[in-house]
């Protein structure tokens, strides 16, 4: 393990352009609960409730199912350290782009700023008549269903099931990915499609992959470069301190 995260300072030190992709499993040592796997949410909740159909034609019930799981969830949720690392190497230029599969704004919280929140995030409501965005208030989820001032329902600004990824984060990505020589992986086992295909498009452009998961998965055996298997906050600490020899 000591080897391969001096090979991971490596590659991360010597990056032109490094990209990281976030995913539940970086969350989880803030207290969020994974949607996926034997205590995620979807082992609790039918993920049908969280299709755009169901919200479009049962707002009122979709946003008090919300407001559990997520917003009460999320309000006390502080980031953790490897939300930490990733914003300091944001600071100190070395982190081009964080793209994350994270709805909760930890990232947005650590300080990150270069980053596309792939599947939306909580942090902002959108009219679903004529689209404004607001940024989430108490005042506004609140209320028992939430509406903009033209009259129009609001939705969290999060991409529900059988919704497209906007075209605005998709381009983003295909940029980034265009430019990515090192690749830093974080928590994201590649269940969830598209976001499972920017690892392995990364490397088919030739760029470098480091995992960072607390089990294999769907990219360590052909797509991974370096594996480093463990707690996201001891192997981002543990790398951030390796970097600090060079
Ligand atoms: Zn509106």
């Amino acid at each position: 393990m000591k080897e391969s995260i001096s090979e991971a300072a490596d590659l991360i030190m010597k990056s032109e352009y490094l990209t990281a992709l976030t995913g539940a499993g970086i969350s989880v040592e803030s207290g969020i609960p994974p949607f996926r796997g034997e205590n995620g949410l979807w082992s609790k909740y039918d993920p049908g409730l969280f299709e755009i159909s169901y919200f479009v034609s049962n707002p009122e019930e979709s946003w008090e199912l919300i407001k559990k799981l997520f917003y009460a969830t999320f309000k006390n949720a502080l980031p953790n350290a490897a939300h930490q690392v990733l914003a300091h190497l944001e600071q100190r230029g070395i982190l081009k782009l964080l793209i994350t599969q994270n709805i909760d704004g930890l990232h947005h919280s650590a300080g990150s700023r270069s980053v596309i929140e792939y599947h939306g995030s909580t942090r902002c409501l959108v009219c679903l008549h004529c689209n404004k965005k607001y940024e989430r208030s108490e005042e506004k989820i609140t209320q028992p269903l939430p509406r903009c001032e033209c009259g129009g329902v609001l939705k969290p600004d999060i991409i529900f099931f059988g919704e497209e990824i906007p075209f605005q984060a998709i381009y983003g990505v295909q940029e980034a990915i265009e430019n990515t020589d090192v690749m830093l992986v974080v928590g994201t086992t590649g269940e969830v499609f598209p976001a499972s295909l920017i690892p392995v498009e990364a490397k088919r452009r030739g760029a470098k992959i480091i995992e960072v998961n607390t089990q294999p998965s769907s990219f360590t055996y052909d797509t991974t470069d370096v594996f480093l298997q463990g707690s996201a906050t001891k192997l981002l600490l543990a790398l951030e301190k390796e970097m600090e020899k060079f």
